[in-house]
């Protein structure tokens, strides 16, 4: 049986303050979930973060991390960094990192690889935009993306997969169940073939993209649904909503 994991991401919102209130104001209402729950912040919010979750079953995660444990590597992150603070998670190849920060998929696998070496866990975001939908290469990009950026890991059952179509980020455009059960069903067979049929039953993989207290519970029920990285609506009390999708 896979846990329901749903995970914020906060972007570049919040500040310490404001921050440390919002989890202090939604921890009673998330503390009875069934699933695992996350909020990955932008880094330099993260003692305050850890600080306001602990004895919480909000776990904290990083909005990335870099592939080297120090170095010169101007305005990047290390693992170690992260692991001092208790951090548990690391969103790795968002698709705003693909597109305005030139994040490449040779990239999102030597941060992967990283982030697992430290015992943090990466959710790798995959997904197509409109125009490689429009143009029927939804299953090809992902493809590409899972075989390029998922190089080498000898565990991919400690990885989370979150599938976000570009197209539904941040849109108010969200995928129908439909959509999005059929390609997480496809990178769920192909983590199958090019791993194990038992790490394709094992993995989790969240949808994101839209996903709100609305529209959640329809994505919730689809068999290969597993949870949600969620992205606006992490940012208000509503992700509790979320969070509590099955009750
Ligand atoms: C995201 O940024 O990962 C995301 C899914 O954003 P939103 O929920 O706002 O579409």
């Amino acid at each position: 049986m896979r846990k329901a994991f749903i995970a914020g991401n906060w972007k570049m919102n919040m500040t310490a303050k404001t921050g440390s209130e919002f989890i202090k104001q939604i921890a009673p209402l998330v503390k009875d979930a069934d699933c695992d729950v996350a909020f990955c912040v932008p880094a330099i919010l993260i003692p305050a973060m850890t600080e306001a979750a602990k004895g919480t079953n909000i776990a904290i995660g990083a909005e990335n991390v870099h592939w080297e444990k120090s170095g010169a590597f101007t305005g990047e992150i290390s693992s170690d960094m992260l692991k001092e603070y208790g951090v548990k998670y690391a969103i790795i190849g968002h698709s705003e990192r693909r597109q305005y920060f030139g994040e490449t998929d040779e990239g999102v696998n030597k941060r992967t690889l990283a982030a697992l070496a430290a015992g943090i866990t990466p959710i790798v975001c995959v997904g197509e935009t409109l125009s490689q939908r429009k143009s029927g290469d939804t299953e090809n990009v992902v493809r590409r993306q899972l075989e390029e950026g998922l190089k080498d890991i000898d565990d991919i059952t400690k990885i989370v997969i979150a599938y976000e179509p570009v197209w539904a980020i941040g849109t108010g455009v969200v995928a129908t169940d439909e959509q999005a059960e059929e390609t997480i069903a496809f990178i769920r067979s192909e983590i199958g073939r090019i791993f194990c049929p038992k790490c394709a039953e094992n993995i989790i993989i969240q949808y994101g993209g839209s996903m709100n207290a609305s529209n959640c519970k329809g994505l919730m029920a689809q068999p290969d649904i597993d949870g949600g990285l969620i992205g606006g609506a992490s940012l208000t009390l509503d992700f509790a909503k979320i969070v509590n999708y099955n009750k």
